[in-house]
């Protein structure tokens, strides 16, 4: 069985979230069974020279409505697995794989719609017998696929349902596809095109990144005005929990570490907090470290964080967040910050920062509003950062409350049931009363370093799904 795993970023090629992750440490993991490839665009900011031709140096036109384009091919190993570079000039053309402040970029329909395309004269090229396809970038894939190579069997991972590839109508006859796809059955979405659609009908089976939320994105209040169609595709659903690459998320030999440390010798994990704090200026190194990591947004609960801040900030701890996003969020933070000397912001992507944040906290605060899965509270566990979340998607999948016994799930935290300003600051307050238990706090964290947080497991299940198709 020959698999090819398409995604819009691959870790460390280049990376906005969870994602990126992902379509690094599965193949990665799954390279050890089956025969798999890997392929992404080679934007413009990937150092391009790092990377052969293919040894076949192939390149191929591809035909989208009126327009034909060059592709290039590239390739590389990256942690075991061949990685395959699609280049095309307006697909790679920009400094990040999506928008910028700015906004979206304007033509990310026909430019994923060239990475899609290129995907599947990829399976037919490589002979692929399954093609796993992630998000929305690559869901269009799907759809040629059935029309293009009948036989070949197409799996479509949702990581984000948030995310759907909505593009005005006139898109259709911009990507070249036949305007009988443009039903409610298909990828019309009140009016307009909707690629996530594609990838939901056209693939012959549908996963998600953890069971809850594959129960959630049914419903109304999870399902982004897609719960209805997902109703009618529901029999080829399956939730499958994500995992992370423990061997890139190691504090024992992580290099972005000034201090290694693990299970059996966590002592380095305090002096990882004090460096931390004596370097961004927090005082106090023996008071409990909270962290924040990830996107500005209201999916992360973070203007939920913004609201209970005042009261946060007179409570016996340091506060430090990093991420990007929302530019009134941002400001909200910066604020904050300036006036408060047990609050540190940093906007921006840093992937070392992160590292040596999961390394120095006692507590990650995860409060989303919803979670296909989450990576961060499971890097955090890892890390021997007890995680403070929300009852949501892989949060509830993968940490259960200190104080209820659960046995179906790894990790331990402090979850809230509800989402408020009052809820996060009544977690807090358990969180600092649980550190003050020194001798019980530790014993958490260091339990939580030992959960199986790997990809393992859920590679049978993609193998066994793969195998299924
Ligand atoms: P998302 O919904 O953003 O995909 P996930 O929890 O699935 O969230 O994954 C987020 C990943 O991105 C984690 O590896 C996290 O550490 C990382 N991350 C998020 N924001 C930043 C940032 N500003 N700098 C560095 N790493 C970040």
């Amino acid at each position: 069985m020959k698999l090819l795993f398409a995604a819009a970023e691959i870790f460390p090629y280049a990376k906005t979230g969870g994602l990126s992750d992902v379509a690094q440490a599965l193949p990665a993991t799954l390279v050890k069974r089956a025969d798999i490839v890997s392929v992404m665009p080679l934007y413009d900011f990937i150092d391009r020279e790092k990377f052969a031709l293919t040894a076949m140096n192939e390149s191929f036109q591809i035909t989208l409505g009126k327009d034909i384009f060059e592709i290039s091919l590239f390739e590389g190993m990256n942690r075991g697995v061949r990685t395959l570079f699609v280049y095309e000039a307006l697909l790679c053309n920009c400094m990040t794989p999506y928008g910028d402040q700015n906004g979206d970029n304007p033509n990310n329909d026909l430019r994923f719609g060239i990475f899609s395309k290129a995907v599947v004269v990829l399976s037919q090229m490589f002979e692929i017998d399954v093609l796993h396809l992630n998000d929305w970038h690559t869901a269009l894939a799907a759809l040629w696929a059935k029309e293009i190579l009948p036989k070949l069997h197409v799996v479509f991972t949702i990581h984000n349902l948030a995310f759907q590839g909505l593009f005005p109508r006139g898109s259709v006859e911009r990507l070249g596809l036949r305007e009988d796809y443009f039903t409610p059955e298909g990828i019309e979405f009140w009016g307009r095109m909707n690629c996530m659609k594609a990838g939901i009908a056209y693939s012959d089976v549908v996963t998600t990144v953890s069971p809850t939320y594959a129960k959630e994105i049914l419903l109304p209040e999870f399902g982004c005005g897609l719960e209805g169609f997902l109703q009618l595709h529901s029999a080829k659903l399956h939730g499958i929990l994500n995992g992370i690459d423990t061997a890139l998320f190691d504090p024992l030999t992580d290099p972005a570490l000034p201090k290694n440390y693990g299970p059996g010798k966590v002592a380095g994990k305090k002096s990882n907090k004090r460096l931390f704090c004596e370097a961004h200026g927090l005082k106090g190194a023996n008071k409990a470290l909270i962290v924040f990591i990830g996107r500005f947004t209201e999916q992360k609960g973070l203007d939920i964080i913004i609201e209970a801040l005042p009261k946060l900030l007179n409570m016996e701890c340091n506060l430090a967040i990093l991420g990007e996003g929302s530019e009134t969020m941002s400001k909200a933070l910066s604020k904050a910050a300036g006036n408060h000397d047990n609050l540190l912001v940093r906007s921006g992507y840093d992937e070392s920062l992160s590292h040596q944040m999961y390394a120095a906290a006692d507590f990650l605060l995860m409060p989303s509003r919803f979670e296909p899965c989450g990576l961060n509270q499971l890097i955090a566990l890892r890390y021997g950062a007890i995680p403070i979340v929300t009852n949501v998607g892989g949060l509830h999948d993968t940490i259960g409350d200190i104080d209820e016994v659960n046995s179906s799930v790894c990790g331990q935290g402090i979850v809230l049931h509800t989402l408020s300003g009052k809820m996060i600051i009544q977690s807090v307050k358990r969180a600092l009363q649980l550190f003050a238990l020194t001798r019980h706090f530790s014993k958490i964290a260091k339990t939580n370093m030992t959960c199986d947080v790997s990809f393992e497991e859920s590679a049978k299940a993609y193998l066994e799904l793969y195998r299924k198709t």
